[in-house]
């Protein structure tokens, strides 16, 4: 099996399925229970959160814990909007966002508030200067991506922080860092943004955990409601044998980051020499140049991205055709739509996305079924 689908989920690191499996028998109590138990789960919970934030050069009480990126990111965008509707209406973001984003930012729009979409290259790298002169008096949230998850653009979302806050420091700036963290360095300091989302089956980790940054001196209006747990902001149990398991991913993970980018840069290049080698293939790389190093989306003009996708799985070689939400519905990738492809590259757009157990040498067995694949 051959598994080139990193962005869309990885497979857990062996360790954290055993620390998960470990705890889940031994270390099962709740945390908010006042015996020993509870008092060994709280203190596993808190290990991992002053841990967690220190990858991001957080402060421990500045970090949530979520059920992944899609609730990190609807509790940032729709939990902020409702404190900040007293001071603003105007909302900017980016137009190739996760649909986590752009959806929550349409139920925003229902509720009367003023959504506008900022311009995008054709790679998807957002427009500084367009962002400049849309920034208002009334704008209370910018919400854009550090990452792009299909096509692997890298935004420049530091420089966009500076901007923000130079010209107003109430303005709330959310970042989706779900493609970024454990591929890019992460810091807080750098990065003045007030709220940035994370996901850990993203790293190795276990699926349904991930974490909010919040910036201390915000505040947020929960959206879930309950017996008052992560400072009354987000109700409900805490998984945490799944939390540690996040904690010990994203250890491994930024420990092996520079190594397992560089190893990806090289199975990127591996693929696209070995395509190039036979022309009459007409493909084409959506990618841009300076993207994350272990995403590359690439067109094959002569067949449909379904068709090829399951042709490759024929093969037991594992690829996206997009987004993987999008790749259930037919319908094409509004990312691709935004950056102006044309649709018969839309159409045929496949995902290769790599993570830290990919080989060099799965990079030719790729590229010569895709060539069987294709007939050339
Ligand atoms: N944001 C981006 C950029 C993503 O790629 C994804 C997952 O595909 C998400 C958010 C959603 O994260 P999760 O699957 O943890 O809900």
């Amino acid at each position: 099996m051959i598994y080139f689908d990193n962005s869309a989920t990885t497979r857990p690191y062996d360790e954290v399925v055993e620390l998960i499996a470990r705890l889940m028998l031994e270390e099962f109590g709740n945390s908010s229970s006042l015996h020993n138990l509870g008092i060994r789960a709280e203190r596993i919970l808190e290990d991992s959160r002053e841990k967690l934030a220190q990858t991001i050069k957080a402060g421990p009480e500045e970090i949530i814990f979520t059920s992944g990126g899609t609730e990190s990111i609807n509790m940032a965008l729709r939990g902020s909007a409702e404190i900040l509707k007293r001071s603003g209406n105007h909302i900017l973001t980016s137009p190739v966002e996760h649909s986590a984003s752009l959806e929550s930012l349409k139920d925003l729009e229902r509720q009367g508030f003023e959504v506008e979409y900022l311009k995008v290259d054709k790679y998807g790298r957002v427009s500084l200067d367009h962002l400049k002169a849309k920034l208002r008096k009334d704008t209370i949230l910018v919400n854009i991506m550090a990452v792009n998850n299909e096509l692997g653009t890298i935004e420049p979302v530091i420089e966009a922080s500076h901007i923000i806050k130079s010209n107003n420091k109430s303005t709330v700036f959310h970042v989706d860092a779900v493609q970024a963290y454990g591929k890019l360095p992460i810091n807080t300091r750098d990065l003045l943004a007030d709220y940035i989302s994370f996901s850990a089956h993203k790293i190795h980790g276990p699926k349904g955990v991930g974490m909010l940054y919040m910036r201390k001196g915000n505040r947020l209006h929960p959206i879930i409601f309950g017996g008052g747990h992560e400072g009354k902001l987000r109700s409900g149990t805490m998984n945490i044998p799944s939390i540690a398991g996040f904690c010990l991913a994203a250890e491994k993970k930024i420990d092996r980051m520079k190594e397992d980018q560089k190893k990806s840069k090289i199975i990127r290049e591996i693929l696209i020499k070995e395509l190039e080698k036979s022309p009459e293939i007409n493909m084409h790389i959506n990618s841009p140049k300076d993207g994350i190093e272990n995403i590359i989306n690439i067109s094959f003009e002569k067949m449909r991205s379904e068709t090829m996708l399951h042709f490759l799985e024929i093969e037991e070689i594992y690829v996206s055709s997009g987004s993987a939400c999008h790749s259930k519905r037919n319908t094409t990738s509004h990312v691709l739509t935004e950056v102006g492809l044309p649709a018969r590259f839309a159409q045929s757009a496949i995902r290769f996305s790599f993570g830290s157990f990919n080989t060099e040498e799965e990079a030719e067995k790729v590229a010569k079924a895709i060539k069987r694949v294709l007939q050339v």
